[in-house]
């Protein structure tokens, strides 16, 4: 063994600071107007583009290209960020939240496994109840909701429930923000109004007002709860909105009969007890999917094989569920995604798949892809900026970003997020907070009219809506069945 010589141990350490330390986002010039001139690697569906320039004016991207014929009087105002080790994704959109949940930790994991969701929403057929309540007011519940998924990138939200401010909420008119106008996408818990715990094998004789094929194709988008479960009765619901010759009697008081609504304005939530006839059908029409993989397994012990799905072109979109069975955040549930995919189905999942089911599909599913879903000329700007962290492809850099690692969150041109250096693009009334080791600024009171730690304050001890790498409570994402 020789002795290492100074100027080759200085080398070996150079060498090993520039393998772990990789520059975060800066801010190289302050420009007087509010408008931002983002420099890094951008994501799109055509892949990892780097060194692009992306050009946000007021509420719209105005500019994506490599920096000619950019226009070059508006960038000189602009506040410029180098973000170079970075990844510029657009703003995750969650399809598919229950938000008021969101002040409620996650349901323990009793080792019971349904087989609908009446089985545990109810406590029927000798399953345990599993009804959780919301806890303290629906409005600041939503609120807590909100900023945790803007807090880890999602700037968009399919949830029922909405507050002004915060993310995006397609399906409120009164939630779609700056930049989107009408129509919002409709979410449907209970198509077949079986809100009361109704099974069916064999006959559509639900709640007395099911959704019906005329309704239904008068929405821009309609998303529909449809066969949460993995038994007959689960897959009898897509037959009661598959097939209008499927139940032809009528209850005497109303309903009772099946209808057709498959179509390109449907998005089916769950389709977990779909056949595979079912889900060809499905494509056929060109209906898509909204895909909640963790609370499926937790509740049911099972997904589906979403590559069925892809391979027959059906749009997939990622949603959350909610709290109590389902992923705290879209990066946890992309995590969730890729290793169910490969322990029940050996597939592997691409992150650049996961990465459209959380961007552009989610946009489709909403209706509203000509505004949200991508980083393009004319589109809002919903952005999130995301650190390097330990993925080395660009995509799973930004789906599977743990909460530190996200740097900027910008929806619609407004910071409601700035990482380290970033403190200056800030603007009104901002707070530092604490994510893990990483001291953030935050924007959001003049969103909601409160600030965050007064709200964290008032909430006193609820889950908390800065998470770290992995959440407190996580329900499971191992397959049983
Ligand atoms: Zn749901």
């Amino acid at each position: 063994m020789g002795t290492f010589s100074p100027i080759f141990a200085i080398l070996l350490s150079l060498l090993s600071l520039s393998q772990i330390a990789h520059a975060a986002c800066k801010l190289i010039h302050k420009g007087k107007s509010s408008d931002l001139l983002l420099k890094g690697t951008l994501l799109t569906s055509a892949g990892a583009i780097h060194d692009t320039h992306v050009l946000v004016q007021s509420s719209k991207i105005t500019y994506v290209g490599n920096g000619s014929n950019m226009p070059h009087r508006a960038a000189l105002h602009a506040q410029v960020l180098e973000c170079y080790d970075s990844v510029i994704s657009p703003g995750f959109i969650n399809t598919h939240e229950h938000i008021e949940y969101s002040t409620i930790n996650p349901l323990p994991d009793i080792g019971e496994r349904d087989n609908h969701r009446h089985d545990w929403r109810k406590g029927l057929r000798n399953h345990t109840l599993r009804q959780a309540e919301v806890n303290g007011t629906m409005a600041n519940a939503t609120m807590w909701g909100e900023l945790r998924h803007i807090f880890s990138g999602t700037t968009s939200i399919i949830g029922g429930g909405m507050v002004s401010g915060l993310a995006r909420n397609l399906d409120f008119v009164a939630g779609l923000e700056e930049g989107l106008v009408a129509p919002a996408a409709v979410w449907d818990t209970f198509p077949l109004e079986d809100v009361a715990g109704i099974l069916r094998n064999g006959n559509c004789d639900y709640g007395l007002f099911p959704i019906d094929r005329e309704t239904a194709g008068k929405y821009n988008r309609y998303l529909a709860h449809v066969s949460e479960g993995i038994d007959a009765e689960a897959r009898n619901e897509f037959k009661c909105l598959s097939n209008s010759t499927f139940d032809t009697i009528p209850l005497p008081a109303g309903g009772g009969l099946s209808t057709d609504i498959i179509a390109p304005n449907l998005a089916l939530v769950h389709a977990l007890g779909l056949s595979e006839l079912d889900f060809d059908l499905v494509a056929a029409r060109g209906a898509m999917v909204v895909w909640s993989p963790r609370s499926n397994v937790f509740l049911y012990g099972k997904t589906l094989d979403v590559s069925y799905l892809l391979a027959a072109g059906i749009t997939v979109a990622l949603g959350t569920d909610w709290l109590p069975s389902g992923s705290a955040t879209m990066a946890r549930e992309a995590v969730c995604a890729v290793d169910v995919m490969k322990r029940s189905y050996n597939v592997t999942l691409e992150p650049k798949t996961l990465w459209e089911m959380a961007t552009i599909n989610a946009a489709k599913v909403a209706g509203l892809e000509m505004h949200v879903g991508s980083i393009e000329v004319g589109k809002v700007a919903d952005i999130v900026v995301i650190g390097r962290g330990k993925e080395k492809d660009p995509f799973a850099q930004a789906v599977y970003a743990a909460t530190e690692n996200i740097e900027l969150v910008v929806r619609g041109g407004k910071v409601l997020v700035a990482g380290p250096g970033l403190e200056e693009l800030a603007e009104g009334d901002c707070e530092l907070v604490l994510f893990g080791n990483v001291r953030k600024t935050v924007c959001v009171r003049s969103e909601i009219g409160v600030s965050f730690r007064d709200l964290r304050n008032n909430l006193g001890g609820v889950y908390p809506a800065v998470l770290p790498g992995v959440p407190k409570d996580e329900p499971t994402c191992v397959p049983t069945r």
